[in-house]
């Protein structure tokens, strides 16, 4: 159709899309592909919401973000890095803080560095900001090799994105890769965008954040997933302050502002302790990968709640087209990567699924 504009052609969401139609058509699926908590909101914060919607706070939120959630995040990012020069905004989701990032850091013909695999939307917002995704495989294990990336650098490269604990690996980076690339960034005056998403999800060892080393990096991060609150679109970012102010200008026309009485109920939920969702989604974790490692090759992951197997037969699409006529829902590898080796499962499900899923997937290895 002539009306559709071509920056929107330069990528293509129906690997995903068709994935969701044939979920929405499965009788109770299996159904291990869905990347958000499987606990709810903590009733703490639900009544905060519901208060503050009936105290009237409904109307737009300053678009940086209401005081009450903006200045505590500062708090509590000051208090953790102590750069005279960081800013935070609310964003609407890491999704929004992630699209406002590229549009205000990525120039036309900019390279911007990804990781393979990498989270979907990386390089589909790379392109419409009129950007090249450069892509460094880390198949098999998927750790970060510095040299690859140190290679990967021409005058034109614009950022580094970095995810972790990383979707759809769950695989955590080590001190001295973060460490690594954080000083590179900074040597070659490229941004470094650190998406925090998955970091209260670490397993067995603390989250380390690339800001630590390199006070010029950009963090994307939210409440979806930490809270369970993935329908209220409530993420923040924080990083130099000239960038804040320009994404904050852009968001002025664009998403306007996150939902107001979602920012005073995550002003509550900075509060919540949510070390028990952790403690079992470790558990779950630990569930998955002992019921398929003897069958299949796992980078045993240690965030996030995600594993990605490489497939025992055929290419991911066949394997998970095969999955499905066994009514088990996992993502083929592809809508992450370049390659089509391996799946995605989310352990993000309740034991039983688990064990169903891990029961299917016993069977279809031996096939
Ligand atoms: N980054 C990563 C790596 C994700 O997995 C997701 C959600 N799937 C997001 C960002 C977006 O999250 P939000 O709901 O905050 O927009």
């Amino acid at each position: 159709m002539s009306w559709i504009a071509d920056r929107t052609r330069a990528f293509d969401s129906s690997g995903i899309r068709k994935v969701f139609d044939l979920a929405a058509k499965m009788k109770d699926p299996i159904n291990l592909s869905i990347g958000q908590p499987d606990f709810d909101v903590p009733e703490e914060v639900k009544t905060a919401c519901i208060e503050a919607i009936k105290a009237g706070k409904n109307s737009y939120a300053l678009t940086q973000g209401m005081p009450v959630l903006r200045e505590k995040l500062q708090h509590r990012i000051d208090a953790e890095y102590g750069h005279v020069n960081r800013r935070v905004f609310v964003s609407s989701g890491t999704s929004g803080g992630l699209a406002l990032a590229m549009l205000s850091l990525v120039n036309p013909g900019d390279e911007v560095i990804v990781f393979d695999p990498y989270f979907v939307m990386y390089t589909s917002l790379t392109q419409l900001a009129g950007g090249k995704p450069v892509v460094i495989d880390t198949y098999p294990n998927f750790r970060i090799d510095l040299a690859k990336v140190a290679a990967a650098i021409t005058p034109r490269t614009k950022m580094i994105l970095l995810n972790s604990p990383a979707n759809p690996t769950g695989v955590i980076a080590s001190e001295a890769e973060i460490r690594g690339l954080a000083k590179l960034a900074a040597e070659k005056n490229i941004v470094l965008l650190s998406d925090e998403i998955y970091r209260s999800f670490c397993y067995d060892e603390p989250f380390v954040s690339p800001a630590k080393f390199n006070d010029q990096t950009l963090v994307i991060d939210g409440f979806s997933k930490s809270h369970g609150m993935t329908g209220w679109r409530l993420g923040f970012v924080h990083g130099p302050a000239e960038v804040i102010d320009t994404m904050v200008k852009l968001q002025q026309y664009t998403f306007v502002c996150a939902p107001q009485p979602v920012q005073w109920a995550g002003a509550v939920a900075m509060d919540v302790d949510m070390s028990r969702c952790v403690t079992e989604y470790k558990r779950k974790r630990d569930l998955i990968v002992s019921g398929l490692s003897d069958l299949y090759e796992i980078t045993r992951p240690g965030g996030a709640f995600y594993v990605f197997p490489k497939v025992p037969w055929g290419t991911g699409g066949e394997f998970v087209a095969e999955a499905i006529k066994h009514n088990l829902l996992i993502i083929p590898g592809n809508i992450f990567s370049s390659r089509d080796t391996h799946f995605r499962i989310s352990y993000a499900a309740a034991d039983k699924t688990i064990e169903r899923g891990i029961e299917v997937l016993r069977k279809l290895a031996k096939k």
